[in-house]
C-alpha cells in the first residue's frame, strides 16, 4: 500500500517510523511519504490559507494550493468543471473501496465518524492520500473538485470533538487501516476477535495475563478450569453484558439469526428482546 500525507507539518509523521508501523515499511508492505503542503506556494510566505468569505474568525485553507499538490499527487490535469458537476457531501463514505483508485481522505470533525468497517474497507486500497486540515478547515470545494474528477474522496471525523489539526486524526486512521493488512500482523488471529470486529460486532471481553492473584485480586475461576467450552462461553457472555451496558446501539445491530441459544438467553437475562430480527431493550 502506498501512502502519502500532506500536511503543513510533516514532521509530525516522522513517528509513524516506529513500531509496527515501522517493521511493515521496513517489510516493504507500506510506503508511507509525508509532503509539506507550503511547498506547492509560490509567494514569499508560503502562505495557505486566507479569510474566510463572508467573515469570520480563524482561517481556511487555499482551495489553490491544495489543488496544485493534489494534482501532482494524483497525476491530475488542472480542469474547471461545470457548477452542475460537483458531487456534494453526501456521497457515501462507506463505499466499496477499487483497489486500483486512489483513494483521497480528508479528516474533518462535522463528518461521518470514521469506524472499524471504514478501516476494513480501507486496507484493501493499493494508494491513500491524506490531506491535513489545518485552521477553521479546508475550502469546502476541494473535495467536491476531486469528487467530480472522479477521485474516491471520503471525509471523516474520529470523534465528537475538535482537534487543532488533522495529522492526529490522521495518524488514528493510518494505524487502524494498516493493522488489518493481510501480513501485517505477526499473529493475524489477534485482529479476528476483537471488538467492532465481524459480522456481529461487540465490545470484546476482558482480558488478564498471569498470575493468577495479583494484589488480592483473581482472575476468574472459569479461566483457569482449562474448559475451552466454558471459558469461550464466559467470555462472550461478558462481551454480551458489557456491550448492553455500554453500547446498547451495537446490541441494537446484532442480527438475532445469527445468536445461539444461549446468546439468546444471556441477553433476555440483561432485558432485551430477541424474538425479533434484532434486539429490542424491553
Ligand atoms: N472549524 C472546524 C469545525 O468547527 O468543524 C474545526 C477545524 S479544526 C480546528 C482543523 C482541522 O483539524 C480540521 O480541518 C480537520 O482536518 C482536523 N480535525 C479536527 N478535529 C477533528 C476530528 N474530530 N476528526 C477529524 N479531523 C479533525
Amino acid at each position: 500500500m502506498k501512502i502519502d500525507i500532506v500536511s503543513v507539518f510533516p514532521e509530525y509523521f516522522e513517528v509513524l517510523n516506529l513500531s509496527l508501523l515501522g517493521k511493515a515499511q521496513a517489510k516493504g508492505l507500506v510506503t508511507v511519504q509525508a509532503h509539506n503542503l507550503r511547498d506547492w506556494t509560490h509567494d514569499v510566505h508560503h502562505s495557505v490559507d486566507d479569510t474566510p468569505v463572508g467573515g469570520g474568525a480563524g482561517m481556511v485553507m487555499k482551495p489553490e494550493v491544495w489543488s496544485e499538490c493534489l494534482d501532482d499527487l494524483l497525476g491530475l490535469a488542472p480542469a474547471i468543471i461545470a457548477a452542475d458537476a460537483a458531487v456534494d457531501d453526501a456521497v457515501a463514505d462507506d463505499a466499496a473501496v477499487d483497489p486500483s483508485r486512489p483513494v483521497l481522505i480528508f479528516p474533518n470533525p462535522s463528518a461521518p465518524l470514521f469506524t472499524q468497517q471504514d478501516a476494513t474497507e480501507l486496507s484493501h486500497a493499493d494508494h491513500l492520500l491524506f490531506g491535513c486540515g489545518r485552521y477553521e478547515g479546508y475550502d469546502a470545494r476541494i473535495p467536491q473538485y476531486y469528487r467530480a474528477q472522479g477521485v474516491d474522496v471520503r471525509e471523516y471525523s474520529i470523534g465528537d470533538y475538535v482537534l487543532n489539526g488533522g495529522e492526529v486524526a490522521v495518524s488514528v486512521m493510518l494505524e487502524a487501516i494498516t493493522r488489518l493488512m493481510p501480513g501485517f500482523m505477526g499473529n493475524p488471529a489477534s485482529i479476528v476477535e476483537e471488538s467492532y470486529t465481524g459480522g456481529n460486532a461487540l465490545l470484546e471481553h476482558r482480558q488478564y495475563t498471569k498470575p493468577a492473584e495479583w494484589r488480592g485480586l483473581r482472575v476468574p475461576d472459569v479461566l483457569l478450569s482449562g474448559d475451552h467450552g466454558k471459558v469461550d462461553r464466559f467470555r462472550r457472555d461478558e462481551a454480551l453484558s458489557k456491550t448492553s451496558g455500554l453500547r446498547p446501539d451495537l446490541i441494537e445491530g446484532l442480527d438475532c439469526t445469527q445468536l445461539d441459544k444461549a446468546d439468546r438467553k444471556t441477553l433476555m437475562s440483561l432485558g432485551w428482546e430477541v424474538s425479533g430480527p434484532h434486539p429490542r431493550k424491553r
